[in-house]
Order: C-alpha cells, then structure tokens, then sequence
C-alpha cells in the first residue's frame, strides 16, 4: 500500500519529521511549514489559535455522539453546538437541537424532513435532510467537526469537513480505511487540524507527542478479544448477535461491537493506524490486554515503551481531541490499578479470529483491498445481525469477496472520490450476492 506523502497530520512521511504538535496540525515539515509559519500559507487563515468553542456532531445520536454531549454537559458553557445530524431518529435528534441550541439540525433519512421541520418549528433552528444536508452541516463554519456517523456512509460528509479547514476530530475510523490516501492527501491540502478520537489511536498520539518518527520502533494497538476471547471454534460457530453485542469493557454502537467480538475492529483499526501515524506495515501490532486499560503501546529505539492508561471511556479520547494541546476535566472515571489488580496480556489467535488476519492481509495488499474489505464486512455485519450469517461467516465473506474482487482485477487504487465511492457501491452489491451462497 502507497502511504500519502503530503504533510498531513501524523501521515508525515519522512524518516526524520518529528510528530511534534505542530506537525499534528497539518501544516507538517519544511516548506509548507514555514509558509504557514510566515502566515502566507494557502490555509495560513485557517489556522485556529483559541481553544476549541463552537462544535459540530456529525452523528449525535451514536455512542461517540452522546458521549461527546456528556463532555458538553460536563464542562458546562465552554462549548456552542453548531450542527447535530443523525440517520434516522428524528426525535432524538430535535430533542437534543433544542436542549443544546444547535443552529442546524440535519436529519440523513429524507423521509423524515417534514417531522424534523415540525418538530424543530418556532425553535429558530434551521433543519435540513439528506446527503446535502449533512454536507451543509459539515461545512457550517465551526472550530471543531467531530466526525462521528457509522461506517463509509460518512465519508463523503467527513471529507466536507476537512475542506471546512478546521479541527477535525475523527471517530469514524471506515474513512481512513476506504480511502485513506485521498483522505490524507485532503488534510494536507487544507491544513486541517486531524485529532484521532479512536481510543487507541488518541492513546498513540498521546504517547508519540513530542517523538521523531526516526525514533519510534513498533506501535503496538491493544485489543479487549471481546465477548468470544475464550470461546471454542464450535461456540464461535453458533455465536448469536445477542452473544456478540454483549462487549466486556465497552458500550458502543452495534456495528463496531460486532467488530469489536470478530475482531476485524482491531484489523480497521491496523489500517486507520498506517494512515495516521509515520509508521511501515511491520512496526504496526495488536496485543490482546482483557482488561481495556492500556490503549496503545508506543516503542522506542532506545527501548523505552510509552503508553497511555485510562478506564475504558470514550470521554478520554474525545476530550483530548477537544482541548489538545492542553487537556479538560472529563467524567471519566478515575483508574484505580490496585482495584484492577493485573494487567495481563496475550497474542491474537488467528484461528479463532480470521478477521483480523484478512484485514492484515488487506492492508499488505494495499489498493482498493481495504475499501473492499470495509464494504464486505459492513454487509456482512449487517447480514449477522439480521440471522442471515453465521459468526464465522462475517470474515469468510469478506475474505470471499476479496479474493473475487481480485480475480476481477478491481484492486487497484482509487485515485478520485468518484472512482472510491463506485466501487464501494459495486461490491455492497457483489457481497449480497454472495450472501445466498451462506447460512
Ligand atoms: P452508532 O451506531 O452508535 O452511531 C452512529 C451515528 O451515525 C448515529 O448518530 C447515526 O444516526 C449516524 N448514522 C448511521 N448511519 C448513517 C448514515 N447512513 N448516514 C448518516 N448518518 C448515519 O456508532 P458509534 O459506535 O458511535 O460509532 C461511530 C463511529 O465511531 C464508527 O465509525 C466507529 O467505528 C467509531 N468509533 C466508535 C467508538 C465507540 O466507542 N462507539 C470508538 C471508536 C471509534
Ligand atoms: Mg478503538
């Protein structure tokens, strides 16, 4: 896989840039950095100098999304809410237009248009629907997007944002993996500030502030195993989605809480990692840590290992993409080792969790493979939750539908949107079709 070369957030690609604040900021290394330094850069007026005030939630009414309103709740007037979007819960997304005075609400199912107008009317709040309005709301001026709707759905609103040129803070991992050069190379170009939100990749940026990337060995991303980490082949085999949504550390939304029991997450997550960090294939790892207290392992060529610990809570993550460089008060609980007692940890299984190995794979491939892998997996979980698949058969459809995609040679790298967006549409496609071939 072709790393981006542009001085986008972490994705420098030099042996010897360091992963300093300022290079986090996407204004990088050499030239353009002093360009922007001088203040004649082409995003030079984008540059955002106070602390984070006036928030975005593309997908407010997830996991990630409520999570941020509780930072919002907690920290109480620090931060204006600018635009809130959601798929399909119109009601839950007027309620939460109104307790937090958004100016924009935007409602992606268009169906529902009308009921958010009546829903939102004599409230001064703006309403809007469908894939322009969630465009609408990315590009609505803000200090800070958080890029928070499930899977490649939110591609084209998160690539919106970035064009927007401000902080973006970004939960939605299936951009990096479907997309991830173009998305880099869109960072860049903007000079937008790009925060990871993703627990272990906030707890990489944490442990690498202030390191060349000529010193850095391995970046190791830990894993909880899930719900099914002890379970046979057998019980993996008849494992229901009641089973599998039942996560030990973590309350989530239902898509990457079956990622999480496949452990394909973690195979997402390897790629998300590529992206973002100035790191080859072979010094990216996964550890599995039951406990979910170290988030990330960041090893140093003088044999220092760097980590990050905190209860697992997605208000630490988000609250550092919110306040970084500084830090903010968070509700998450405060960590208690002597409570916890061990930290243990062990290697993945493969056998047990052939996701992860076809997401390793896809990411070695490089290409269209990942785009491929994330659009076969999304149906795929989709299928399982619906008792259309069996648990061992979300990885073998996407491996299935990789090896397809290969003998029809559609592999090779998207260079537009355009081209990203056809293909993922033609292998949802292609990988429902192979869904009769199961169960
Ligand atoms: P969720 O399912 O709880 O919420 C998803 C949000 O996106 C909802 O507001 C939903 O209305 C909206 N949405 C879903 N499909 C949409 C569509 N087609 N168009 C527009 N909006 C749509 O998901 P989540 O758990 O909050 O995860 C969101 C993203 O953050 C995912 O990419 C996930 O991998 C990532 N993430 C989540 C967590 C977590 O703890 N939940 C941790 C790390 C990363
Ligand atoms: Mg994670």
């Amino acid at each position: 896989m072709r790393k981006s070369t542009g001085p986008g957030l972490l994705g420098g690609r030099t042996d010897t840039g360091d992963i300093s604040p300022s290079r986090l900021t996407g204004n990088g290394s050499g030239e353009r950095r002093a360009e922007l330094e001088r203040g004649s850069g082409p995003n030079s007026q984008k540059r955002r100098t106070a602390p984070i005030r006036r928030l975005s939630i593309l997908g407010a009414t997830g996991s990630v999304g409520t999570s941020t309103l509780q930072l919002v709740d907690h920290t109480r007037d620090v931060f204006e809410i600018v635009a809130l979007t959601a798929n399909t819960n119109v009601e839950k997304l007027a309620q939460l237009a109104i307790k937090y005075k958004a100016e924009l609400a935007v409602i992606a199912d268009e169906r529902q248009y009308g009921e958010l107008r009546a829903l939102l009317s004599e409230t001064g709040i703006e309403a809007a629907a469908g894939p322009s309005g969630l465009i609408e709301a990315a590009l609505r001026p803000a200090d800070c997007i958080m890029a928070a709707i499930m899977g490649a759905a939110g591609l084209q609103p998160t690539l919106a944002a970035i064009s927007q040129g401000s902080r973006l803070a970004l939960a939605n991992k299936e951009c990096l993996v479907c997309a991830g050069d173009l998305f880099m190379q869109a960072v860049a170009t903007a000079g937008t500030e790009l925060l990871p939100v993703d627990s272990e990749h906030s707890a990489a940026f944490q442990a690498l502030q202030g390191a060349q990337s000529c010193e850095i060995s391995r970046i190791t991303l830990t894993a909880s195993g899930g719900p099914f980490r002890t379970s046979t082949l057998d019980e993996l085999r008849a494992a229901t989605p009641e089973q599998a949504l039942k996560h030990p550390n973590w309350s989530m939304g239902r898509k990457i809480t079956i990622d999480s029991a496949t452990m394909m997450n973690k195979g997402l997550e390897l790629i998300e990692a590529y992206h973002l960090f100035p790191v080859r294939i072979d010094q990216l790892d996964v550890v599995i840590h039951p406990q979910s207290i170290v988030h990330c392992l960041v090893d140093y060529i003088d044999g220092s290992v760097l980590a990050q610990l905190a209860s697992p809570d997605m208000c630490t993550p988000i609250a550092y993409s919110l306040s970084w460089p500084a830090r903010m008060s968070s509700p998450t609980a405060s960590l208690d080792l002597v409570k916890i007692g061990a930290l243990t940890f062990e290697a993945p299984d493969y056998a047990h969790f052939p996701a992860l190995r076809v997401a390793k794979e896809a990411l070695q491939r490089g290409g269209a493979a990942p785009l491929v892998l994330n659009a076969a997996n999304e149906i795929a979980v989709d299928a399982f939750l619906c008792k259309k698949l069996g648990f061992l058969e979300i990885a073998q459809l996407v491996a299935d539908m990789l090896e397809q995609a290969d003998r029809r040679n559609m592999l090779s790298a998207p260079a537009e949107l355009d081209q990203v967006l056809a293909l993922d549409s033609e292998i949802r496609q292609l990988a429902r079709g192979l869904l009769g071939q199961y169960g």
